[in-house]
Formats: C-alpha cells, structure tokens, sequence
C-alpha cells in the first residue's frame, strides 16, 4: 500500500526530519505534541497537529493510546515512531499493526526478540555473528552456578540486564571476591528500573571501540548493509559524537562483519532500518546488541552514501522491494556528526531554558538537523539534545578541518551548551589520529580536570 499520510509519534529534530521526508514523497504529515511543546518546531511543520497529554513523556509521547486515538481520528495510515520513547516497544508496534495500521519499523516479533539483549545475543550467535565471549542463556540463581559462568569466562566481566538500555544496567566485575554483590545489585536495578531481573555475563573487554553496522531490508528477503560507523566518543555510555566510515578498519574485515549482517537479517526475516552494534578490539568484532529503529547518528551515514534511510524506511514500510543493490552501494568520503546538547559542557549538567540566539554554520559539506531557532524553549521534560551538526568531507582531514570552522560558526545563546566541548574534542590530538577507545572521552575530561 502507498502512504497518504502519516502521524510522527516524536518531537523535536528527529520529527522534523522525518516529515520533512514524507514531504519529499507527497506523503501529509500528523505530529502529535504535549503540553509542553504546543509551540515546538514539528508542531508547525506538519499538515496537522494533536495534542496527547500534558508535558510529562509518560502521560503524552508514551501515551500509546492517546495516539493511537490521534491517528485513527486524523486518517494516518502508518505510525513512524522515531527514535526512543516507543520506538522499540513491541507492544505498541502490534497495537499499531491491530488497528489496521502500518509500524514504520520491524515486525513486533524483531523488536521483542532484538530488545531482550539474550535473545538477540542467542540469534545473532545462531546466525555466525561474532558476539562477545560469554553464554547466550540468562544467569542462573545459585551463587555457585554464577561463579562457575564467570570463572569460565575469565575475569574481568560485566554483568547486563537483559532488557537494560540506555547504557543503564551494567556492572563490571574486577574478581570473584565483588561477583555476587554486583549480581544482587545489577538484579534489583534490572528489576526496578526495566521490569525484568533477568541478568548475563560477558567478557568485559577493557578497550574496544564502538563500531556499528546499518542495515536495511525490505519484506521480501532483501537486505542491504551500508557501511560502518564509529561512536567511541561516549560518556557514560552516551554517545557525544560520531562518524563514518568507522576509521583504520580494513575494508575485508568490515565486509565481512556487514555480510554476517545481513546473512543474520535474512534469517530472522528483518524488515525496516536497523543497527548492529559490536566492540571492536585488536581486529576482531564482538556483537553487543542491536537497535531496531532509526538512530540519531543515522545522517553520517546518510552523507557518505548518499542514501535517504527515512525515504527507504517508509518505502519498505509500504512493502516495496528495495532498489537499492549491495553492489551500488558506495561509501564516499568521511563525515561527522556533533550532538549538540543543552547543557554544562563540562560537568554536564542538563540546562533546559530559552535560546536566545541560534545562528547556524553552512556551506558545501555542512548539515544542520534542529529544532531549534531564537526564542526556542527547550523544556525540562525531555532529552537535552537541541541539533545535530554534520559534515561531509572528501577525506577525513578535510571533514576535520571543516567541523572546526562549521563550530565556530554555530551561535547558541540563553542556555549552556556542550559546543565549547566538541570545539576542544575537534583540536585534539587523540581525537584527530582516530581509532580511540570507548573509554577515551572520559580519561580525557579527567586529565582535564587535574589542574
Ligand atoms: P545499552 O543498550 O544500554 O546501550 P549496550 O549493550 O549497547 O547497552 O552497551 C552500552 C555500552 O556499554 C557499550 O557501548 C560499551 O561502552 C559498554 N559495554 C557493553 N558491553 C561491554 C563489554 N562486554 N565489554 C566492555 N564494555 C561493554
């Protein structure tokens, strides 16, 4: 079936960019909105527009049925959840599906399987993924039978939650002596703060890097991987900026990991955009999970490929085939991209207020995804990312150099931002040579903090 129209359950830059796509292809856009956004950026940019409840997330854009509602009432014939809030909540996704309407995303199953991170480790495992050492069945109770599992693995490990997310949910244990505790603690978090108590341990790998795989496939068996990128640069777990391709990785070893990708979508029948994440460490990759949606570092990928996911993402929502072959597929050049957050750049505290003045860089190879414009509110309620600033650049050097200018170029004023730490991370050494660890931001604003 083709869209006439389609509700974005989202706010903010990812809102904007999604109708700005559906746009592009004809396609009438419904945004929904809280309390607290009824003057927000995606609210003036769509065809029409549905208020779901007050400013909380969990009372509007968590509120399945208020949207629902939306949707149904204004004629959407699809639901295209974004990124976060429900965008991997199988539940919602076959609610959507229930009322005769499309999820722009995989099928409930994909989601419920991909989301309890065991399951996803197990299929991927099944599928000749390489996963990280460590078993593919939830933790037993018995102090001596989790012992055994992580003696097995060897010291040190790292205890997850298997429905954690968000970077929450983890705990790295040095040695036997600590092991128990942290099962008990990591166990009553899982379970207050996800709904699950289900725990694994894994081989904590002491210096990898994040590189990720994107993938898109259609219903018909087609799958296609689109490169590499490289989020290393994190803080406790979050992602500050990324870029693509993933830099000093062979091309047969990406090739390769990309193939088992999409061997591993083949097989359990993916549909819709997706991302494999893996640890990388002295040349081998280690699958940690993988995200079933759209995901904000999508536009770098975007910018050395030339492809438009969002456009491809609702194509193979509507069940078209895709056109797009592996062998087209070409990465060209190197690109960046800047969270840009509203908050403390160095201590991080979130700074939610008025933009006073937002002036944005461009020119040749300069893309800014935002929301914002001066007089912008940037409620409390929500994420603190106010924009993504991106560029594109033949070579990486030049994709350096041009960042540096296109930061000196953005003026955000009324509220803090983290621009004064993306200015210092584009100057810095270990930064430039490329290829840091995921621990590299966190040693480095440390070392910064030594007077
Ligand atoms: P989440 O879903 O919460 O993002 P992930 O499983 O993707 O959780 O892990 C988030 C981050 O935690 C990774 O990017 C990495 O920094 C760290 N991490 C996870 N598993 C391991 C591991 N086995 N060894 C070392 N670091 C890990």
């Amino acid at each position: 079936m083709s869209f006439s129209k389609i509700l974005i359950a989202n706010r903010g830059e990812i809102a904007l960019r999604i109708m700005r796509a559906c746009r592009e292809c004809d396609i009438a856009t419904v945004a929904v909105y809280s309390e607290a956004d009824a003057h927000a950026a995606h609210v003036r940019f769509a065809d029409e527009a549905w208020c779901i409840g007050p400013a909380a997330a969990s009372a509007s854009y968590l509120n399945q049925a208020a949207i629902l509602f939306a949707a149904t009432v204004s004629g959407a014939e699809a639901i295209h959840p974004g990124y976060g809030f429900l965008s991997e909540n199988a539940t919602f996704a076959a609610r959507v599906e229930a009322q005769g309407m499309t999820f722009v995303g995989p099928t409930p199953d994909a989601i419920r399987t991909m989301g309890d991170k065991v399951a996803a480790k197990r299929a991927m495992r099944a599928a000749g993924v390489p996963c990280v050492p460590g078993p593919d069945t939830s933790l037993p109770d018995t102090p001596d039978a989790i012992l055994a599992v992580a003696r097995e693995i060897g010291f040190p490990v790292i205890v997850k939650a298997a429905g954690g997310g968000g970077g929450r949910g983890m705990r790295v244990v040095e040695s036997e002596a600590s092991l128990l505790s942290a099962v008990a603690t990591t166990r009553e978090e899982a379970r207050r703060a996800f709904g699950r108590p289900e725990l694994y341990i894994e081989k904590f790998l002491e210096y990898p890097r994040h590189v990720e795989i994107q993938v898109l496939c259609d219903s018909h068996g087609g799958a296609v991987w689109l490169g590499s990128r490289d989020c290393s640069i994190q803080r406790r777990h979050q992602k500050v900026l990324e870029e693509a391709p993933a830099p000093g990785i062979p091309a047969a070893s990406l090739q390769a990991v990309g193939e088992r990708c999409v061997a591993a979508c083949r097989q359990i029948g993916y549909r819709g955009v997706g991302t494999f994440e893996f640890l990388f460490e002295n040349g081998e990759f280690y699958f940690i999970e993988m995200n079933t949606r759209l995901q904000v570092e999508h536009p770098v990928t975007e910018e050395i490929t030339g492809i438009d996911l969002v456009k491809e993402q609702i194509r193979v929502a509507q069940g078209l085939p895709l056109t797009i072959r592996q062998e087209d597929i070409q990465s060209a050049g190197h690109a960046f991209e800047c969270r840009i957050n509203a908050e403390d750049p160095f201590s991080f505290a979130p700074c939610p207020g008025v933009v006073s003045a937002w002036t944005v860089p461009g020119g040749h190879g300069v893309r800014v995804d935002s929301h914002m414009s001066a007089g912008a509110e940037i409620p409390p309620y929500y994420d603190s990312m106010i924009g993504k600033l991106i560029v594109r650049g033949k070579t990486r050097e030049e994709a350096i150099s041009r960042m540096r200018v296109a930061l000196d170029g953005i003026v955000a004023e009324g509220v803090k931002t983290n621009i004064p730490l993306h200015r210092a991370l584009f100057r810095d050494a270990g930064l430039i040579a490329g290829g840091a660890d995921i621990h590299y931001l966190e040693r480095w604003l440390t070392q910064r903090a030594v007077p």
